[in-house]
């Protein structure tokens, strides 16, 4: 099986990009922030705990997205591997994916890192809260916070995962079609 981050910050185009990228390696999507937007929506306990956190821009904890990822990875079957969006976010949910990863004696295939300046991330939030209506897109502030925790939390894993020899940079400037090619170009040769 197949093992692909999707990384970046919040804006960078993960999501715009997934769809195409399963299609072509029969992946499964598994993004932590829509699972975790379909349990507030079904108002399920750890959807009430998450909706807060989410809405002020801060991460909810390790062990939550942990669980809802392992879950994912026992029960989904008949693809050729996993394309993970938004997990892993600290480097503590990086090593405890190693960790699932390896009692099947497997591991992360690649880290597919898509990458934008900061001005560009409000402005691509800005855009997007007026078609899709998130919560978290809507205010500035929630915005401003989400790309500090990036930087505090979430960004380490570029260093993690180029230690690991797994790091693969993609410029995340341009259209969808653009970044799109040069994903693929990447991807065919993992
Ligand atoms: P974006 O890609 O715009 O940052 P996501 O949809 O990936 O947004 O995530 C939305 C929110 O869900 C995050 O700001 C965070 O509060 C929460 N979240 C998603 N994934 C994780 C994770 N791996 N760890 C902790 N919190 C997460």
């Amino acid at each position: 099986m197949k093992y692909y981050i999707l990384f970046g910050p919040p804006g960078a185009g993960k999501g715009t990009q997934a769809g195409a990228m399963v299609a072509r390696y029969n992946l499964c999507h598994l993004s932590t922030g829509e699972l975790l937007r379909s349990e507030i929506a079904a108002g399920s306990e750890l959807g009430l705990k998450a909706k807060s956190l989410i809405e002020a821009g801060e991460l909810v904890p390790d062990e939550v997205v942990e669980g809802m990822i392992e879950a994912k990875f026992k029960s989904v079957k008949g693809v050729g591997g996993f394309l993970l969006d938004g997990f892993p976010r600290t480097i503590a949910q990086a090593e405890a994916l190693d960790k699932m990863l390896a009692k099947t004696e497997e591991s992360v295939t690649a880290c597919i890192s898509i990458m934008i300046p900061d001005p560009l991330i409000q402005e691509r939030i800005a855009h997007r809260a007026q078609i899709e209506g998130r919560a978290d897109d809507a205010k500035p502030e929630v915005v401003q916070n989400r790309i500090r925790t990036y930087h505090a939390k979430t960004e380490a894993l570029i260093d993690f995962y180029k230690a690991a020899g797994k790091y693969q940079e993609i410029d995340g400037v341009g259209t969808i079609e653009e970044v799109q090619k040069r994903i693929f170009a990447q991807m065919d040769q993992d």
